[in-house]
């Protein structure tokens, strides 16, 4: 028998062809991209405005959710982390993050990620595997009927950031396509203009991303104002070093759209890359290539066994001083979701070692 097909990933025209396959008429095609996609449906026997003879035909061909949560954790802040795992028994991780004006999603691209960023947790699971399109909208419809219910409008926009784990830009057709999915009015409808994507550097997918019209907004991971430390820190500095990184930002820069923004962002590190030599350093590097983009500073997510410490709060204000007295426009990234190892650098599929959590068990893939 053949596999089951994935819906999830599926754009409306074409699950239309897929039902036209069945033997159905185009309009059941959009019928079930509305429940999918809109009113969040995970299951084809919810669908209940189609005919039960055609939920039990989709039931047997096609899969409307594949994903299963395995356990949830609510932060003290609201940020609420979920582990689930693929129908391979992956592990996948997502963090939901109210605030006033707008939740954020931070996806996963890829279970685990092949990179070895040194202050990053992740990086300890090495890659397992790219995740499909239809994993990645599953991971948004997840979260979204998490906090608000199946088929209810968020009370606030959704952004979405391409900053779980794994390295997008090495999962770049099926996270354009997710994006694509997702952005349909009659879906989801969030649009490539609320989601950024993060990079810690893949200099040929940045130049291929440049020429994609509907394409989200970029961040590159910097970490290190130097190749020598950053060829440490990230060792993808080794194979793109920071002169071709930024060259190629440039040549993103130049083809960026009103609106659009391109962003770098730094983890702070302390005692490692925190220095007003290093401020300096770093504001002549993009100074030198002559980008105009803003610098998010991170405070390091302090996670064991990893060996780096957060920099204080006095060093961050004089780093970012430093960057602004030479035309940086700069912010400082709130940390959310530390206590349930829901942020940046901190999702490596944890369980076991988390304490005093409130946490929910196997809320299960029809959720
Ligand atoms: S920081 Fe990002 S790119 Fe680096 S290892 Fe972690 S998940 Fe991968």
């Amino acid at each position: 028998m053949d596999k089951p097909v994935e819906l999830t990933g599926l754009s409306q025209p074409e699950l239309v062809s897929f039902v036209e396959t069945l033997g159905e008429r185009s309009y059941r095609g959009r019928q079930l991209f509305a429940a999918l996609q809109h009113r969040r449906l995970r299951s084809f026997d919810e669908i209940t405005d189609l005919p039960k003879e055609l939920r039990t035909r989709l039931n047997e061909a096609a899969r409307a959710a594949t994903l299963n949560v395995e356990s949830q954790y609510i932060s003290t802040d609201g940020t609420r982390r979920y582990l689930m795992k693929t129908h391979d028994g992956l592990p996948v991780e997502t963090v939901f993050i109210p605030e006033e004006r707008r939740d954020t999603i931070c996806f996963s691209s890829q279970s685990g990620c092949p990179l070895q960023c040194t202050f990053c947790l992740t990086a300890q699971l090495g890659l397992l595997r790219s995740l499909t399109a239809g994993e990645i909208v599953e991971q948004i419809v997840i979260a979204l009927n998490d906090a608000y219910g199946a088929g209810v409008k968020p009370p606030r926009g959704t952004n979405l950031v391409a900053m779980g784990a794994g390295e997008p830009l090495l999962n770049l057709d099926a996270l354009l396509k997710a994006l694509r999915v997702m952005a349909d009015p009659q879906g989801l409808h969030i649009v490539p203009n609320r989601v950024t994507v993060s990079t810690a550097g893949v200099v040929p997918r940045i130049l291929d991303l440049a020429k994609v019209s509907d394409r989200p907004h970029l961040a590159i991971s910097l970490a290190a104002p130097t190749d020598e430390l950053r060829n440490e820190l990230m060792p993808i500095n080794k194979r793109w070093p920071l002169d071709d990184l930024l060259s190629a930002c440039k040549v993103f820069e130049m083809s960026l759209k009103p609106g659009e923004r391109l962003t770098f962002e730094y983890v702070m590190l302390d005692g490692v890359n925190d220095s007003d030599v290093q401020a300096r350093q770093l504001a002549n590097l993009l100074n030198r290539h002559n980008i105009a983009a803003k610098v998010n500073l991170i405070p390091h997510n302090p996670a064991d066994p990893l060996p780096y410490r957060p920099s204080d709060e006095a060093t961050v204000d004089r780093f970012k001083s430093i960057l602004e007295s030479k035309g940086i426009h700069t912010y400082v990234r709130k940390p959310r979701g530390r206590d349930i190892f829901a942020a940046c650098g901190q999702l490596a599929a944890r369980q076991s070692t988390l304490s005093n959590l409130s946490q929910i068990t196997s809320i299960g893939a029809n959720n």
